[in-house]
């Protein structure tokens, strides 16, 4: 296991049933009132944390909401004063981690997560927002969760295709940071563990949803990639997945998983050797065909045009992605962009 490095690192724990142990967590930040964060999909895990906080509970904001949009925060705001709260306990996916960063970052109170998906946003000081329909995002260490929770039994109830892509979504941060500008020896081992552990542990969730042994490998995958994208700078991947995804309002986790053996495929022709850990752990010949080999086995899904994505959107995303210059290992072409956007629409393996 990786010794972590020293700055702004949260307090992390794995194990069943940890999700029982908040107001201790809640007494060791210093703080005495949690303000609980959900959609409202997950209101009755929510309710369940205020239980287990008994006397520590200041009260539940479940209106947690894609994108983390501004109103919803101010809103959260404002209950978390009304009702003396002194942190906040995220208790779901990266929607409601986002919130409860939304508040970090309004009022500097302290958080602890719970997370119940993989997107790992939880290990990162990074926040997206919405305002008027425009997402920007911020880093900041303001936004870093102070306490992160990894209670497996809780991801038993993630559907199986929201396990898929949730999964690959967090290998995508893990694969791109391998050839990131920015990497460290650290940022790459960490990438590596990441994907290792999902490799591991993604059949077994697949054969039982309830295999809170494999549930908790998948959660130490999410982890280790959560944190190795918060420590280095993401490239073509993220840049077309986020261009799809808001020119076509695409599902976040779906589009990744779609374009992840592409967007590797396209890069493994500039920089072939950073890139053999991912044919190793995922077992195959080459990055991209390996990590498509993968997402079939796991049932993800494979073409844009299954998303009702047609050959014009194709032609726009590619110019949209091409517009401005950003770091990337392989030159970004409008034909290059074109032929890739081609395949993933087709869902057939990178060739
Ligand atoms: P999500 O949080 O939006 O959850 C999707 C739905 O699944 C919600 O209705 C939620 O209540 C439900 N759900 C979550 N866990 C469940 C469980 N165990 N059982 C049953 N239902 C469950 O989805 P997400 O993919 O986790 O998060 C996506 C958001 O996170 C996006 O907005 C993305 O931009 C953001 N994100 C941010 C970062 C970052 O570092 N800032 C990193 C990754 C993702």
């Amino acid at each position: 296991m990786l010794t972590q490095p020293a700055p702004s690192i949260p307090r992390v724990r794995f194990g069943a049933g940890l999700r029982h142990t908040v107001a201790e967590e809640v007494a060791r930040l210093g703080c005495k009132h949690a303000l609980v964060l959900s959609t409202p999909q997950q209101c009755d895990s929510a309710m369940a944390v205020a239980e287990a906080l008994g006397d520590n509970a200041a009260g539940i904001f479940a209106r947690a909401t894609m994108h983390t949009p501004v109103e919803i925060s101010d809103e959260a705001v404002t209950h978390l004063r009304d009702t003396g709260a002194d942190c906040v306990i995220a208790i779901g996916g990266g929607s409601t981690t986002g919130l409860g960063k939304a508040i970090a970052l309004r009022t500097d109170v302290p958080q602890i997560v719970v997370p119940t998906t993989y997107a790992g946003s939880e290990a990162t000081p990074i926040l997206g927002q919405t305002e008027n329909g425009i997402k920007t995002t911020l880093t900041d260490p303001k936004v870093q969760p102070e306490t992160i929770l990894y209670d497996p039994e809780l991801v038993t109830s993630l559907p199986m295709d929201m396990t898929v892509t949730s999964a690959l979504n967090a290998i995508a941060h893990a694969a791109e940071a391998l050839y990131a500008e920015n990497r460290t020896d650290h940022s790459t081992a960490l990438a590596i563990e990441g994907m290792q552990h999902f490799a591991d542990g993604l059949p077994a969730v697949l054969e039982n949803p309830s295999d809170v042994t494999a549930r908790e490998k998948t959660l130490r995958g999410a982890y280790a990639c959560g944190a190795v994208l918060g420590q280095v700078g993401m490239a073509l991947h993220h840049k077309l997945c986020h261009t799809l995804g808001g020119s076509l309002n695409l599902p976040h986790a779906d589009t990744h998983a779609i374009i992840l053996p592409h967007a590797i495929h396209y890069n493994a022709q500039a920089v072939p050797d950073l890139l053999t850990p991912i044919t190793d752990i995922f077992d195959g010949t080459a990055p991209g065909p390996a990590l498509h080999a993968f997402a079939t086995k796991m049932n993800a899904p494979l073409a844009l045009q299954d998303l009702g994505v047609t050959q014009d959107n194709l032609d726009h995303a590619a110019d949209l992605a091409t517009q401005k210059p950003y770091p990337n290992p392989a030159p970004i072409t409008r034909d290059g962009i074109r032929q890739l956007l081609q395949a993933a629409w087709s869902g057939t393996a990178p060739t």
